[in-house]
């Protein structure tokens, strides 16, 4: 049995054509399964009742299941999912306002379950790479919770390197974008990366559109090997090129995400350093983001967040403080799973 939704919209019409079918049943069963988000092959009655048979017996429509659903104050939820193999994966929601009211809700979709990427800070990173999602398990964390929930914003922030997993990420993304399915806008996703240099260069060429933000967290290499310590092959000067690369091909502004971490990159030199690497990036802005703490490192939140954001404004660098949402739950990475997975190993 095949996972229906690992198929994007041109192969399931070769699939129509090698059986014989139209291929404009694809289309309607991309019209049934995410836009009317049917559960099973019988229900879908646009398609004649022999192809509904065929269909139930070579395919199957995956649903993740939820093992947990966790809701911080501030308003964003965290929801814990078993896979098929029964591994864990996290994917939160965080719900924004403006001061004009204005509301929009975004989703932080997992990647891979762990992350072989090991970034010092990171509770993802200590899990180490357990695999990769492919596509329809990622589909599947926005339909599921889109269901309910009205969703905005995409963003490939949650468990993994989403461009360590470049084909089921990509993949996801043309399912989610189809005009015949879910058409979620390519303006509306974000993918963020630590830096995959290879995989900038492909994304600016492939798939054009979906915004690109890079976690950087350093503008020296020392500090930045420190941290990201699987990022050498990825060095901070190549990086740069990638960034200018993607820019012009794109026309797109690049987001650069800065943790900012206690006597580690917050001094008056490392936010001098980030301005003098960044000022001829254009357009490009920077997401300092606050550093949640995690057990297993000496770091600690820096207490200088706004000095080092109005250093970077004065130097016209365009800068936002993040607002850690979920930290009570831990939405920003994945201390939820790592806890679980302990709780489990001990059983
Ligand atoms: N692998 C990708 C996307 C997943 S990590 C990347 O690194 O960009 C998503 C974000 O969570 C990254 O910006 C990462 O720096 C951040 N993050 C990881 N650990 C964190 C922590 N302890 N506190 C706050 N943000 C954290
Ligand atoms: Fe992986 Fe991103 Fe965590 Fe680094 S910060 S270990 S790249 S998930």
């Amino acid at each position: 049995m095949k996972d229906i939704k690992n198929f994007d919209l041109k192969e399931l019409q070769g699939y129509m054509l090698s059986i014989g079918e139209k291929p404009f049943r694809a289309k309607e069963i991309f019209h049934a399964i995410y836009k009317e988000k049917q559960k099973d092959f019988t229900d879908i009655t646009t398609l004649p009742k022999n192809l509904r048979q065929k269909l139930s017996e070579e395919f199957y429509i995956y649903a993740l299941e939820k093992v947990s659903e966790t809701n911080s104050h501030d308003g964003a939820t965290k929801y814990l999912f078993q896979l098929r193999d029964g591994l864990l994966i996290e994917t939160a929601l965080i719900r924004e306002s403006n001061k004009f009211g204005r509301k929009w809700n975004t989703l932080c979709l997992s990647t891979e379950v762990g992350c072989s990427l090991d970034c010092q800070f990171c509770a993802t990173g200590q899990m180490g790479l357990i695999r990769n999602l492919d596509a329809s398990e990622i589909i599947e964390q926005l339909m599921f919770v889109d269901n309910n929930i009205p969703i905005n914003n995409i963003v490939f922030m949650g468990m993994g390197e989403p461009l360590l997993n470049y084909e089921n990420v990509k993949k996801s993304i043309e399912i989610l974008t189809d005009t015949e399915g879910r058409a979620f806008g390519k303006r509306k996703i974000t993918i963020s990366t630590s830096g995959i240099i290879d995989k900038i260069y492909r994304l600016a060429d492939q798939i054009k559109m979906v915004n690109l933000a890079v976690s950087l967290h350093a503008a020296d290499q020392t500090t930045r090997d420190k941290l990201m310590p699987n990022l050498k092959e990825n060095p901070i000067s190549k990086l740069k090129e990638a960034l200018q690369y993607y820019i012009e091909k794109t026309g797109n502004a690049v987001t650069i995400e800065y943790l900012l971490i206690k006597n580690v990159n917050d001094s008056v030199e490392n936010a001098l350093k980030l301005v003098k690497l960044i000022s001829s990036l254009k357009p490009c802005k920077v997401n300092l983001i606050h550093f949640n703490k995690v057990p297993f490192a000496e770091f600690s939140p820096s207490q200088r967040e706004i000095e080092f954001q109005k250093l970077l404004l004065e130097k016209n660098i365009r800068a936002t403080l993040r607002k850690s949402k979920g930290t009570d739950i831990s939405a920003a990475c994945g201390q939820l799973v790592t806890r679980n997975l302990t709780n489990v190993a001990k059983n």
